[in-house]
């Protein structure tokens, strides 16, 4: 009853790579690489644990970008050929790879990633995965020229190492997806079909994170533009309802998400975000048992999770890990004020 979770991300130790910033260069390589980012994944785990997280994640401390990370074991995808693009409707701009030939997954990807994690915890294992729109959206395309073929390509590659990791002992596969806020008809139009491929014959648990985005400046200078009440989520939750995705996890603390947008999505279970990442001010484990108790009204207890509003990686560390001792605790406020332990 009210179990908390985080998107995904955690802030990277300096010994690993540059704090606090966005694809963040490595401080090491070859070998002590690889050891500091093991050493990294258990650390990570066992502060989740400690704050009291009851479905924790690898705080994708192997992986450089959430989307970059998985595309470098595509092949058909080069990262010599990288190109400067507008990326989400023109946003921002990135340096993204190009496609050059037909996709295809050279190896598995997150394979030692979720058996080393499921080694060292004994909590429920989720692990992320940018999801085919969101990859789509972050990559440039000289081959297949059509997104929603590329995406259902790209779907097929999630689908087979999702095969794997479910097989490896995870429990919730969550599928990254903000591009779902800003291109509210292709969502509709094939995005959930390809979110819906790639979960397609799963076991485990499946969610969708779709968010307003890290904090940082070319997001938070977007949100001024979306007007008092954000209302992307209102054209999306009826059909994200209606799919076979098992969970959506969505924006609210900080934000201007109506809150009763969450009743759109009754059958589904819903992850919260009761924690900003937008802002370095660390709630009260009051104030998120407020924002739990607002959103209470519109999911029921049994399906709430309580969680981060997105990736904490730019974050400082002390305060991503305050963060998240607050959701712990705010959390536990409202349990035992429903009676639950
Ligand atoms: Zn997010």
């Amino acid at each position: 009853m009210i179990q908390t979770t985080i998107v995904g991300s955690l802030p990277k130790p300096r010994w690993l790579a540059k704090p606090e910033m966005l694809w963040a260069p490595w401080a090491l390589d070859g070998d002590a690489l690889a050891e500091a980012k093991r050493d990294a994944v258990k650390l990570a785990l066992k502060e989740q644990e400690a704050a009291g997280i009851d479905i924790v994640t690898d705080g994708e401390q192997a992986r450089q970008h959430f989307v970059h990370g998985f595309l470098e074991h595509v092949e058909g995808v080069d990262f010599a050929k990288k190109r400067r693009i507008g990326i989400r409707a023109d946003r921002y701009e990135a340096d993204c790879p190009t496609v050059t030939a037909p996709i295809r997954r050279r190896r598995p990807v997150h394979s030692d990633d979720v058996r080393l994690a499921r080694a060292f915890t004994g909590k429920k294992l989720k692990l992320t995965i940018p999801g085919p729109m969101t990859i789509v959206d972050t990559l440039a395309d000289d081959y297949y020229k059509d997104r929603r073929r590329l995406a259902l390509e790209f779907a097929k590659i999630i689908n087979e190492e999702a095969r794997e990791l479910v097989a490896l002992g995870l429990d919730v596969l969550q599928l990254d997806e903000p591009a779902f806020n800003v291109y509210m008809d292709d969502v509709v139009g094939w995005g959930i079909e390809a979110v819906e491929m790639a979960i397609a014959g799963l076991s485990c648990t499946t969610a969708v994170h779709i968010c307003y985005g890290y904090g940082i400046k070319a997001n938070l200078d977007w949100k001024q533009t979306l007007g008092s009440e954000w209302r992307q989520y209102e054209q999306t939750f009826p059909a994200l309802a209606r799919s076979r995705i098992g969970q959506v996890s969505l924006e609210v603390a900080g934000s201007r998400v109506p809150v009763e947008v969450l009743s759109l999505l009754r059958g589904k279970d819903v992850l919260v975000g009761v924690v900003d990442v937008a802002t370095d001010a660390v709630e009260t484990p009051e104030a998120v048992a407020k924002t739990i108790r607002a959103a209470l009204a519109h999911v029921s207890a049994d399906r709430f999770y309580a969680s981060t509003n997105c990736g904490m990686v730019p974050l400082a560390r002390d305060v991503a890990y305050a963060k998240l001792r607050a959701l712990g605790a705010g959390a536990a406020i409202v349990r035992a004020e429903l009676g639950h332990t």
